[in-house]
């Protein structure tokens, strides 16, 4: 067996020009300095990185103003963090001075004092999290790793160097990153750690809403965002950060009739819509998209157990939760909270899948169909493989209509053949309720097929409906 901890398993070839002029300004100033965390990870994984993270033992800031000035680049300086970052060649790269920190139990931030690269490595989340590449000219590119951290990284390990109790406990936030890493990384949580997680979620009320969610975004942008949503629902965070989705859980029974358990259907939709796109809203959409059923449930003897207009109360509870998550309330809220409530609307289509149904879908649901019909067909879950298959082809029937009542009608972006100023200026109106009368009407009909979506049609039709309404042309 190999020993992974051995520092010298592991040399980073650290070629790029950066490493060596960071190497050689601290040198001249007489500074240890590593590349630490993120980039050591990744560079193992071979994942991709454009962050380094550069821990120097003695003044950050000083080192990166060094360095910018050999680069002839600027600096930014973050004086109260004691910090710098300056960009090269699409790197991003961070200067911090090695601390020692302890905490207090009502903040997450820490009384910091001047440590060593060692004292900075046991203040980091992860083991994995926690390897350093020297850039000292006698072991250039050697790994330091005091935690196994690259052991972890091959038996795919998420671990706190430190008692987990501790860890989590002085920043609760590296709870929901514990989480982010596993679903990111296809990691699995060390048992201790997890155990940890489960007894300090009370902890996550002193982080800001703001990290909570930028974690979750990561979660959401993943290849298989499940596997964090799961597991924050079985710590218990998730009834805390997102109790509508938390409440999805479980099975309630009566009179030998359960349903559906909404939670991990909830987990397959958004797992299905994440495999088909990366459009992050529509995962959202995903998440949420039951979100009504809790509210809506009902049981009765004949029909069972319901959730009738889980649909629209689902889609009134979008607002309020994009406004607890601190998530952007403009159109991506607004298309979350559209697909939400027409989750529905292509299958109860198949009962009578009528060309003015198929329509109205269409200009419900405007530029969005395709999104919709993603999420719809991704919400056809069921352990049975007959259900499946029935709803399957229903599902393909309504795809089948749309495509054809597309071709004929361009709904999509319905623009009303008949403007309103065209009415206005016909009848000599000023905007008014019959200007909104007579354009309704003649919506509805195209809708509904008794005219077809152009000028003339809708002309004739502005005509009738006018005289009914008593209003004549103007005399100009
Ligand atoms: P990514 O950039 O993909 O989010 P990362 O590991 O680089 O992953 P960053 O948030 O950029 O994460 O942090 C850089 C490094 O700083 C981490 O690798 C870790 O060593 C340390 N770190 C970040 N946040 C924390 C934290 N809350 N507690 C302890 N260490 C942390
Ligand atoms: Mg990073």
């Amino acid at each position: 067996m190999k020993n992974y901890s051995k520092s010298s398993v592991i040399k980073a070839p650290l070629k790029s020009r950066i490493f060596r002029i960071v190497s050689q300004q601290a040198a001249l100033k007489n500074v240890r300095a590593f590349v630490i965390g993120g980039y050591v990870r990744d560079y193992v994984l071979k994942r991709p990185t454009t962050d380094i993270d550069i821990v120097v033992e003695g003044d950050g800031m000083e080192l990166a103003l060094a360095v910018a000035s050999v680069l002839n680049v600027n600096t930014s300086l973050f004086r109260n963090f004691g910090t710098a970052m300056l960009r090269y060649r699409g790197m991003e790269i961070e200067f911090v001075g090695a601390r020692k920190e302890s905490y207090r139990s009502d903040s997450r931030k820490p009384l910091v004092k001047n440590g060593t690269v060692e004292d900075d490595q046991k203040r980091r989340d992860f083991t994995i999290n926690a390897m350093a590449f020297s850039l000292q000219e006698n072991d250039y590119g050697t790994l330091t790793d005091p935690f196994n951290g690259l052991k972890d990284l091959r038996d795919k390990i998420i671990r706190t160097p430190l008692d987990p109790d501790t860890t989590f406990s002085d920043d609760p936030l590296r709870m929901i990153r514990a989480i982010r890493f596993a679903t990111q990384l296809e990691f699995i949580i060390d048992s201790d750690s997890f155990a940890s997680i489960t007894r300090n979620t009370a902890r996550i009320h002193i982080v800001s809403q703001e990290r909570i969610t930028a974690e979750l975004q990561k979660i959401m942008a993943s290849r298989k965002p499940s596997i964090g949503f799961n597991l924050l629902e079985e710590s218990g965070l998730l009834s805390i950060i997102l109790p509508q989705v938390a409440s999805l859980r479980g099975v309630e029974t009566l009179e030998g009739k359960g349903h559906k358990e909404n939670f991990s259907h909830t987990m397959e939709v958004l797992d299905n819509v994440a495999f088909a796109s990366d459009n992050i809203w529509l995962r959202w959409a995903a998440l949420l998209h039951d979100v009504g059923k809790p509210p809506t449930k009902h049981f009765d003897k004949e029909a069972g157990w319901t959730f009738h207009g889980h649909d629209f109360i689902g889609s009134k509870m979008v607002p309020t939760i994009f406004r607890e998550l601190k998530l952007p309330l403009g159109n991506e809220m607004k298309y979350v909270r559209k697909l939400v409530q027409l989750h529905l609307r292509p299958i109860a289509l198949v009962n009578e899948v009528s060309d003015s149904g198929v329509r109205r879908l269409l200009f419900d649901a405007g530029e969005d169909i395709d999104d919709l019909m993603l999420l719809c067909r991704a919400d056809i879950t069921s352990k049975n493989p007959k259900t499946v298959k029935r709803h399957m082809e229903n599902f393909n029937l309504v795809s089948q209509k749309l495509i054809e009542v597309e071709e004929k009608d361009a709904i999509r972006n319905f623009q009303p053949p008949i403007s309103g100023e065209i009415i206005m200026k016909t009848y000599g109106l000023s905007p008014c309720r019959e200007v909104g009368l007579i354009k309704d009407f003649i919506k509805e009909a195209i809708l509904d097929g008794k005219i077809g979506n152009n000028f003339d049609e809708a002309w004739k039709l502005m005509k009738q409906r006018a005289t009914e309404l008593g209003i004549s042309e103007a005399s100009a």
